[in-house]
């Protein structure tokens, strides 16, 4: 547990705290109570290592998390660290030995990180009591290890994190859907498309054979959606396993705490570029307009250009977030939006175009407040902007090992980073059987979007999704064009090719 001992404010700190405050509300940001701790720099790695709550479950992870940080030194605001709590109110932590200069461009960033945690729609659903559940989630899990040892609990949580990813992130907005059925309800059963017919001419109409056999038919296909388990097709694996595999009560307890901190952080692996963009966009703002003496221009232009800085072939979420949000709202200024300005002609009439509409500010809030980074990108990253920033999409020459342009085709460098913020890379995986073969067998199925998923990804899930399931485990995958099923039964993996006469799952997904 990081120790905290906290260091009190200077004064000086405390007054630009207040006016930065102020002057953030002016322009219409709308943030939590936000309140600033003040580590050195051991403090703020131990933090950083527990993700920022001072109180987390016990799990080796936390102390990998420390190694790696110490040895990484800073990240975040190029050399300067960030840290900030989406809770409420919200936590942010300054260390002690920056800058002045550097503390105010932190303040005034976490203060637009506030406000797109509180305002953002893809975060309304988060716990706003975070640190006070991340609490409750340490002492359940202490009281797991008193009971049934750590060794035990730490295995078992290792199994948890491992399936960490396998949430759905969208189901935060949909009503939750029963993973069973109810018993079956003969009223509804199918009607036949029987055509309306006078008596005499009904059986001809109507021919008897054929009815039966429609009715056979239908009957069939009811009795195996009856049966099919889960109902439909389900990306929340997590929730599934809850609600359907044979826990002890304190493996649920585990499971569903993994769960809970899976979909707290969700929102802001989804809007990354968005929120670092809309942060920068609002520290440099503030800074460069209201909080600088002119002896700090240097070391401001100095620390913000770490922040902004992109080598080729990178990828800064900061400055591909903070020029989005200014060429859109250069764009709703003028009024380069709508039929009438896509339409324009060639003949420079879209760069002189201006309707002084004024609307930019409006726009950029309305957007911080609607999307998330594959809306954000997919809607507003439009060819002109490529072009005028000169993202290229960058590949190795097989021969030298050099980086180089691959393509300047616009389309092209969306779809690369579309690709790569769509669910952060990660595999989509389905639960589509939780009754495979009719013997209690877990069938998952990848969906492909482009990506083969690697072979030793598929195996290790599923030899962990084993000791869940406590049941044979398959995994279908297409990859190199071919339907591929994994499958462990407890001892042994087996990778087998999909043929007509492999048994079907319940569902598909292609
Ligand atoms: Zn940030």
């Amino acid at each position: 547990m990081p120790s905290h001992t906290l260091i009190p404010f200077p004064p000086e700190l405390l007054a630009a705290k207040k006016q930065i405050r102020e002057q953030a509300r002016s322009y219409g940001l709308d943030f939590y109570e936000t309140i600033f701790e003040m580590c050195d720099y051991e403090q703020m790695n131990q933090i950083a290592a527990y993700g920022g709550f001072p109180q987390r479950y016990p799990h080796w992870r936390w102390g990998m998390e420390y190694e790696r940080l110490r040895k990484q030194h800073f990240y975040g605001l190029g050399r300067i660290y960030e840290m900030v709590i989406n809770n409420d109110p919200c936590y942010a932590y300054l260390q002690e030995s920056n800058p002045l200069v550097d503390q105010k461009l932190v303040i005034a960033h976490v203060y637009a990180h506030c406000d797109f945690f509180k305002n953002n729609l893809w975060f309304s659903q988060t716990n706003r009591k975070m640190m006070d559940e991340m609490a409750n989630h340490s002492t359940r899990v202490r009281k797991h290890i008193e009971k049934h040892g750590y060794d035990t609990v730490e295995r078992w949580l290792d199994v948890c994190i491992s399936l960490e990813d396998q949430i759905d992130p969208y189901s935060v907005f949909m009503k939750r859907q029963p993973t069973r059925h109810d018993p079956p309800d003969r009223s509804s059963e199918p009607e036949n498309s029987r055509f309306q017919a006078k008596d005499y001419m009904d059986r001809w109409i109507n021919p008897p054979d054929a009815i039966e056999a429609e009715t056979k038919k239908r009957r069939e296909q009811a009795e195996r959606s009856r049966k099919a388990f889960p109902v439909r097709p389900t990306r929340d694996v997590l929730l599934f396993l809850l609600e359907n595999a044979r826990l002890e009560d304190w493996q649920a307890d585990c499971l569903s705490i993994i769960r809970e901190e899976a979909y707290y952080y969700a929102p802001q692996g989804m809007t990354k570029v968005m929120n670092e963009g809309w942060a920068t966009y609002w520290h440099s703002k503030l800074m460069t307009t209201h909080f600088l003496e002119s002896a700090e221009v240097i070391d401001y232009a100095d620390h913000h250009s770490g922040t902004v800085h992109m080598p080729p072939g990178g990828f800064n979420p900061y400055k591909i977030g903070v020029e989005l949000f200014r060429d859109i709202e250069d764009r709703w200024n003028k009024g380069r939006f709508g039929a009438d300005y896509e339409l324009a002609d060639r003949l420079g009439e879209k760069q002189k175009w201006d309707k002084g509409l004024g609307l930019g500010r409006e726009k950029i809030f309305e957007v911080r407040r609607l999307y998330n980074d594959v809306m954000f990108i997919d809607e507003f990253m439009t060819d002109e902007f490529i072009e005028k920033n000169r993202y290229y999409h960058y590949g190795r020459d097989p021969h030298t090992g050099q980086l180089r342009i691959v393509s300047r085709d616009p389309k092209r460098i969306r779809q690369s980073l579309l690709y790569r913020l769509t669910n952060l890379g990660r595999p989509f995986i389905y639960v589509v059987d939780g009754n495979y073969n009719n013997r209690g067998e877990l069938y998952l199925a990848h969906q492909h979007n482009g990506l083969d998923i690697e072979i030793k990804y598929a195996i290790e899930t599923l030899k962990n999704l084993w000791k869940i399931w406590q049941r044979p485990c398959h995994l279908q995958a297409r990859i190199d064009d071919e339907m591929m099923l994994f499958s462990f039964d407890g001892n042994q993996a087996k990778q087998q090719t999909i043929r007509d006469d492999t048994p079907k799952p319940a569902h598909e997904i292609v």
